[in-house]
């Protein structure tokens, strides 16, 4: 007998209370916030789904291994437990902790990326596509062209297009330091990357003598989705599929914030010695000493216990299915999302949901303000306010206007997301009531952080 219903693959020892909010107050805490929810207060909010990063619930034995914490500067016992449990995972010699994944892709491109040198990825996370374009290179995405249509279904849909990966290759021969592949692929929508993808694109580098790189932030969720879906998987263990993953490449960076389940952490690790060398040197000028990297002693603990939690079958089976159930309720009442599920959000289609709004009234941001006063849910808005404005100054539409749900790693219940639900499909019978907004003041650059708007008519829905 298989039940259906999802359970959370854990019991709850400590709680941290959420606070009901009316409508009239978060509409008063909205327009205090200049209509931008990065601007509420987190008191504020009922179901925080901005981010999945850092935001997870750490577990007994998590919090056991923080009190085994060594914080000796140099050689903890804490770093090598961390160490081992890295290498266990990965298969890579060396093994070098940051304070998050992009102090990792800092100290990398700052060891192999020069002026106009170019690094293909499937798709570049911002942090990454900032810190090869801080060293003056060129971050270049190649993903599969399914990756950019919400509506088309694809199993791995976060592929990298090897064709396009083998062109540039050679079209650029010696201008290439490495090439990186984002697993699950978070700006497509955390859709997963095959295996057969990955040892294509490890066969390719291999070919041209170039190194390959695993952005490894969602590994163990990229692993069971190559468990589930790809042929051949299935009776592998997560742990057995991640170590086939990172046996094809020559290193990873990390945010052990995702799947680290740890609040912050992250690390860089390679094969190769000459390079591991160069990163140390930068690691002990910017982040700290080799063992700890910028972290205490008791987060490298609480990352080594993460890594491995993050690898269990019923907390993946749990998490996956949970993205997977929302996504099933949005398309039984037709609300258009990304399609089929990532693997750590739903994304809201707002393009198409909110067809009545001008990409000018940015339908994705219209779209969350509603979703808090409605409901007290915070959700990011991926669209053209995020992406919209030009370093020129002009405005450019974005080519998708999504809201990311997104969620955190053991946090909400079923019931939780029960509520999510039922919010949206109220919005559903609202929607055309949806008002757009607009801009008052912007910052020029990352202006969805601080930038201030009004709703266009004075309301966020009309009544
Ligand atoms: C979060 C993330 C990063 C950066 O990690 P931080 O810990 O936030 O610095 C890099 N790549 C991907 C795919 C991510 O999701």
């Amino acid at each position: 007998m298989q039940f259906k219903t999802i359970i959370e693959p854990f019991r709850i020892k400590t709680v941290e209370p959420i606070r009901q909010t009316t409508p009239a107050q978060r509409a008063a805490a909205i327009r205090g916030a200049h209509y931008n929810v990065f601007q509420l207060r987190a008191g504020d909010v009922l179901i925080d789904l901005l981010t999945d990063s850092g935001t997870g619930a750490m577990s007994i034995y998590q919090w056991a291994g923080m009190m085994r914490g060594d914080e000796s500067y140099a050689g903890a016992r804490s770093f090598y437990t961390f160490q081992s449990v890295v290498q266990e995972i990965t298969g890579f010699k060396h093994v070098i902790p940051t304070h998050q994944g992009r102090a990792a892709e800092h100290i990398l491109s700052q060891a192999m990326v020069t002026d106009g040198k170019v690094v293909p990825n499937n798709t570049h996370f911002d942090t990454t596509r900032a810190n090869i374009e801080a060293r003056h290179g060129v971050a270049l995405d190649v993903p599969i062209h399914e990756g950019h249509e919400p509506a088309t279904l694809h199993p791995f849909k976060g592929n990298m297009d090897l064709e396009a990966l083998a062109r540039v290759l050679e079209e650029r021969r010696g201008q290439i330091p490495m090439v990186m592949i984002t697993v699950t692929n978070n700006s497509e929508g955390g859709q997963p990357v095959s295996m057969a993808n990955i040892r294509g694109a490890s066969a390719l580098c291999r070919q041209h003598g170039v190194p390959f790189i695993i952005d490894a932030c969602r590994f163990a969720e990229n692993a069971w989705f190559i468990k589930q879906r790809e042929p051949g998987y299935g009776d592998k263990t997560p742990l057995e599929i991640a170590q086939e993953m990172f046996r094809l490449a020559d290193g990873c960076t990390m945010s052990a914030k995702k799947d680290g389940m740890a609040n912050i952490g992250g690390f860089l690790a390679m094969n190769d010695d000459a390079l591991a060398l160069k990163c140390r040197n930068a690691l002990v000028v910017t982040e700290g000493f080799p063992t700890y990297g910028g972290l205490a002693g008791y987060d490298l603990e609480a990352i080594a216990v993460g890594l491995k939690e993050a690898l269990d079958e019923d907390y993946l089976r749990y998490r996956i299915r949970t993205v997977e159930y929302l996504s099933e309720r949005m398309t039984a009442a037709g609300i258009p999302t990304v399609r089929p599920a990532g693997g750590h959000a739903l994304y809201l289609d707002a393009k198409s949901w909110l067809s009545h709004l001008p990409q000018e009234q940015y339908p994705g941001w219209a779209l969350s303000l509603a979703l808090y006063v409605t409901g007290g849910i915070r959700a990011c808005e991926i669209g053209s306010v995020m992406f919209g404005l030009q370093p020129d100054g002009t405005e450019k539409p974005a080519s998708l206007e999504l809201v990311r749900l997104a969620f955190p790693r053991r946090v909400y219940t079923q019931s939780h997301m029960d509520y999510v639900c039922e919010v949206l499909l109220y919005l559903n019978t609202v929607v055309k009531k949806i008002h757009g907004v607009r801009i008052t003041e912007q910052p020029p650059v990352l202006r969805h952080f601080t930038a201030k708007f009004e709703p266009v008519g004075g309301v966020i829905v009309e009544a």
